[in-house]
C-alpha cells in the first residue's frame, strides 16, 4: 500500500508555492482549507500539509497561556513588536475550544493586537471554531505547519480559552510559558491545577504597578518551582517580572528564550520533544478516528442508544457494554 496521498491538484500547487514564497494571502487560504470541516477541503489540506512538510519544523514555538485578564494578548503583542521591529518575522494563532461554543474568535469579540497585526513582520490568526479542544489543537498544529512553511521563524500559539487548552498547548510547542499576576495566592492556584509543572517560564506580569508585589511573587513561584521535580535536567524554569505594557523586562526576557533553545538544544532534548510530541500527535489522531469509525460503524450505531441505556439503568455492566459494542464494530459494514 503506498502511504502517501495523490499529488496536489494544479490549483492547490499555486497554494503551496505561494505559502512557500510566504505570501499572506496564500497562508491564510492554506489555513482556511486547514480549518475546513468538509471531506474534500480536508483531503486537499492534507495534500498541502504534505507538499510543505519538508520545509518546516525550523522555527520556534512559543506557548502563551495564563488566566484571561492576566495580560496574555498585551504581552504577545510587546513581545512580538519589540522582535518584529527587530526584522524577526512571527506568526501568532490561538487556542480557544470555547470560540467553538460562541462562535467569536480572539479577534473577533475586541480588537487584540492592533498595532502587530498590522506590522508586516507579522501574522495574526484567530482561533479556528473546531468543536472539540481537540479538534481545535489539531487544526492549530496544522496552520503552525503552515506558518512554519511560510518562513515564520517565531510562532507564538496562545490560550484564550480557560481549562484544558493549556495542556494541549504545552504538548505542541518547544517552549511554555505562563503568565501570572503578582498576587499573594495566585502561584497556589496554577499550582493546584498541575500548570505550573508544564512551564518552562513563569512570567509576572504587571509589573509596573506595584514593584514591590511583583518582586514577592518572583520569589514566591520560584520557591514553589524548586519543591517541584525538574522536567528537564538541562533547564531551571526561571521566574521573570515584567511590564506587558510598558514593555519593561521583555528584552530580558527574550534573551531567557533564546538561553532555553541552546541549551536544549545542546543536549539533545529540544529534537527529543518534538520527536515525542509527533508520536502523541499520531496517536492522538488514531484515537479522535478510531473512535469516529467506532460512532459511524451502522452496527454499532444501530444498538449504540440501546446499550448506553441499559448501562445507565443499570441494566448491564459497563464493561459488558462495551465488550458487545467493541465485538459490533469488528463486523464487516
Ligand atoms: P488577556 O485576557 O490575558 O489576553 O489580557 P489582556 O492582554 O487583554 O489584558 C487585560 C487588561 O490588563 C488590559 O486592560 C490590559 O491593558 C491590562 N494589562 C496587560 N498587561 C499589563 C501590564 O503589564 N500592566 C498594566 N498595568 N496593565 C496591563
Amino acid at each position: 500500500m503506498n502511504p502517501s496521498p495523490p499529488a496536489l491538484e494544479s490549483g492547490d500547487q499555486g497554494l503551496a508555492a505561494g505559502v512557500l514564497a510566504g505570501e499572506r494571502r496564500s497562508l491564510a487560504k492554506g489555513i482556511t482549507l486547514v480549518e475546513s470541516s468538509r471531506r474534500e477541503h480536508q483531503l486537499r489540506a492534507q495534500r498541502l500539509l504534505e507538499a510543505i512538510l519538508p520545509h518546516t519544523g525550523h522555527s520556534l514555538r512559543l506557548g502563551v497561556s495564563g488566566a484571561p485578564g492576566v495580560g496574555k494578548s498585551t504581552f504577545v503583542e510587546a513581545l512580538g513588536l519589540c522582535l518584529a521591529g527587530q526584522g524577526h518575522r512571527l506568526a501568532v494563532l490561538a487556542v480557544d475550544p470555547s470560540s467553538a461554543v460562541t462562535g467569536g474568535s480572539i479577534l473577533g469579540d475586541k480588537t487584540r493586537m492592533e498595532r502587530l497585526s498590522q506590522h508586516p513582520n507579522a501574522f495574526i490568526r484567530p482561533s479556528p471554531s473546531g468543536g472539540t479542544l481537540g479538534g481545535v489543537a489539531e487544526k492549530t498544529r496544522e496552520a503552525m505547519l503552515l506558518c512554519e512553511a511560510a518562513g515564520y521563524g517565531l510562532i507564538i500559539v496562545e490560550t484564550v480559552g480557560v481549562g484544558q487548552s493549556e495542556v494541549a498547548v504545552a504538548g505542541m510547542v518547544d517552549m511554555f510559558m505562563l503568565l501570572q499576576l503578582p498576587n499573594a495566592g495566585d502561584e497556589l492556584q496554577a499550582l493546584k491545577k498541575g500548570i505550573i509543572e508544564l512551564a518552562d517560564m513563569v512570567v509576572i506580569n504587571k509589573a509596573d504597578l506595584d514593584a514591590g508585589s511583583a518582586e514577592l511573587a518572583r520569589a514566591q513561584v520560584q520557591n514553589v518551582l524548586t519543591l517541584l521535580a525538574p522536567a528537564s535536567p538541562h533547564w531551571t524554569p526561571p521566574v521573570l517580572a515584567v511590564s506587558a505594557l510598558t514593555g519593561a523586562g521583555v528584552p530580558e526576557l527574550w534573551s531567557e528564550v533564546g538561553r532555553f533553545r541552546t541549551a536544549l538544544a545542546a543536549s539533545g532534548e529540544f529534537q527529543a520533544k518534538r520527536r515525542r510530541q509527533a508520536v502523541d500527535w499520531m496517536w492522538s489522531l488514531l484515537d479522535s478516528g478510531l473512535r469516529s469509525r467506532f460512532r459511524h460503524h451502522p452496527a454499532v450505531r444501530e444498538r449504540l442508544d440501546q446499550l448506553t441505556a441499559a448501562v445507565s439503568h443499570g441494566a448491564m455492566t459497563p464493561s459488558a457494554a462495551a465488550r458487545m459494542l467493541l465485538a459490533l464494530a469488528q463486523e464487516k459494514d
